[in-house]
């Protein structure tokens, strides 16, 4: 299948708190502008949803254009809390499938270095992206309700703060499209959710896994005028999203950022 070269950029949904970087790349692609056949229609990025490995391999090579990136780095993404920090040493130690190169598995991602995207796949689950503009640490996490439950930004921040010399009160964070209240129900949340979380509770059963992560984000030291929600349910707009609930076998949506590269 011959991977043909499109002129036309694809739609991605994009911050205004990350725009005006320089030379920063990032933003939350739509699932239209690629290659993939229905169910995975069109601009699918993971080869573990059932969708053909060249089809995919084409779509990444199109995003990975479009950002301008020397290489994306993504993960086997296991819902749980595991952070990976992508130096230089755990870039060459990566497994490559190209034009992805795969860490072990693990729900964010956090990078300094140029030339290096990150890559979240999402079909519901936040991706939540980071920069603090300070030390220039950049970083894509992967939040569902068990990354909400086992508190994965706050942990993000705290490394980035650590390893990286971030500070929290200058970060910036960025909530992407995925499961709004208004679709976010869990009838078994006595059992999975913690009583915290019931703060949360916008009518029976259903909650507001946004808000959740924003004062996640406020507990590990941002700023509430510093986190930008998208606020655009992946669920109700799942025309232009791949909705897990909203449509059972569908593809992922790409969820990308990176600082392009200093040659
Ligand atoms: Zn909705």
């Amino acid at each position: 299948m011959p991977c043909q070269k499109s002129g036309k950029n694809r739609d991605r949904h994009q911050f205004k708190n990350l725009a005006g970087f320089s030379g920063l790349f990032h933003g939350v692609y739509t699932r239209h502008g690629g290659v993939s056949q229905p169910p995975f229609d069109s601009l699918n990025v993971s080869w573990n949803v059932g969708d053909e490995e060249e089809r995919v391999r084409c779509n990444l090579l199109k995003i990975q254009a479009e950002m301008g990136v020397d290489v994306v780095v993504g993960s086997p993404q296991v819902h749980g809390d595991e952070v990976h920090i992508i130096d230089e040493a755990a870039v060459s130690s990566c497994a490559g499938h190209h034009p992805l190169l795969i860490t072990p598995p693990g729900d964010a991602l956090v990078t300094r270095l140029k030339g290096v995207g990150l890559l979240i796949k999402v079909a519901d689950c936040q991706s939540i992206l980071l920069l603090d503009p300070v030390s220039e640490a950049i970083a894509n996490v992967h939040s569902g309700w068990r990354g909400s439950v086992a508190e994965i930004v706050k942990k993000t921040v705290s490394i980035m703060a650590e390893r990286l010399d971030a500070d929290p009160s200058s970060m910036l964070a960025a909530i992407g499209p995925s499961l709004g209240p208004c679709c976010a129900e869990f009838v078994n949340h006595e059992r999975e959710l913690p009583k915290s979380f019931l703060d949360f509770q916008v009518r029976p059963n259903h909650f507001d896994f946004w808000a959740i992560t924003r004062r996640q984000l406020m507990d590990a030291g941002l700023k509430e005028e510093n986190i930008e929600i998208a606020g655009r349910c992946t669920v109700c707009e799942k025309e232009n999203f791949f909705s897990y609930r909203g449509l059972g076998e569908t593809g992922r949506l790409a969820s990308v950022i990176g600082w392009k590269p200093v040659h």
